[in-house]
């Protein structure tokens, strides 16, 4: 009858922190699972743009410095993937660095245009078929990103502050130090962490 008691509150009020919890704790999970993704992307497709314009703008001013752009190798064939995945691995701040250096990485061709991706369980770099008429070909960075995807240690979030420290690691030894100033800067400047 006292409907005015503060412990009864209203319905919505007592149930709202709750219910709130109950409702979000998944899904807000999942979308932190890999909420860096899109802007690791677009940080990489800048650096790439800027490496496919390297032969006519050779020089870079960035973070106040101006850098020469290294060279970024292309691939012609899935057996060359396959040849550079197996002797990156081999190497040995590689396997002292990260365990999961041990696991073997199949590359494979995936059928159709879709992106490279990367299978975790079958530990599978799948890169994509011809594109139009073009000589295929797949880039060092696009490779790279696989690899790292790789070499993470299980449960890490997909992309995210880890991840991305560890790519920029890796095109640093790879490529080379200005090639990760180039993504580490791109990397701040859309918004991505790097752990
Ligand atoms: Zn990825």
């Amino acid at each position: 009858m006292n409907q005015r008691r503060p412990d009864s509150g209203s319905p919505g009020d007592s149930s709202a922190p709750g219910s709130r919890r109950a409702r979000g704790s998944h899904p807000a999970r999942e979308q932190q699972r890999d909420s860096q993704r899109t802007r690791v992307y677009e940080a990489e497709h800048a650096v790439m743009r800027i490496f496919d314009r390297s032969d006519n703008y050779p020089l870079l001013q960035i973070a106040g410095s101006t850098i020469t752009i290294p060279v970024e190798r292309k691939f012609a064939s899935v057996d060359n993937v396959q040849i550079y995945c197996d002797a990156f691995l081999a190497l040995r701040w590689v396997r002292e660095t990260w365990p999961r250096a041990q696991v073997p990485v199949v590359v494979r061709r995936r059928s159709g245009q879709q992106a490279a991706h990367y299978e975790r369980a079958a530990a599978t770099i799948a890169v994509p078929g011809h594109v139009n008429a073009s000589a295929w070909a797949m880039r060092e960075l696009v490779v790279l990103h696989e690899l790292a995807h790789h070499l993470a240690p299980a449960g890490e979030q997909t992309h995210g502050p880890e991840f991305v420290g560890r790519l920029v690691h890796i095109v640093g030894e790879i490529i080379g130090p200005e090639a990760q100033l180039m993504l580490r800067v791109t990397m701040s400047d859309m918004g991505a962490r790097v752990g």
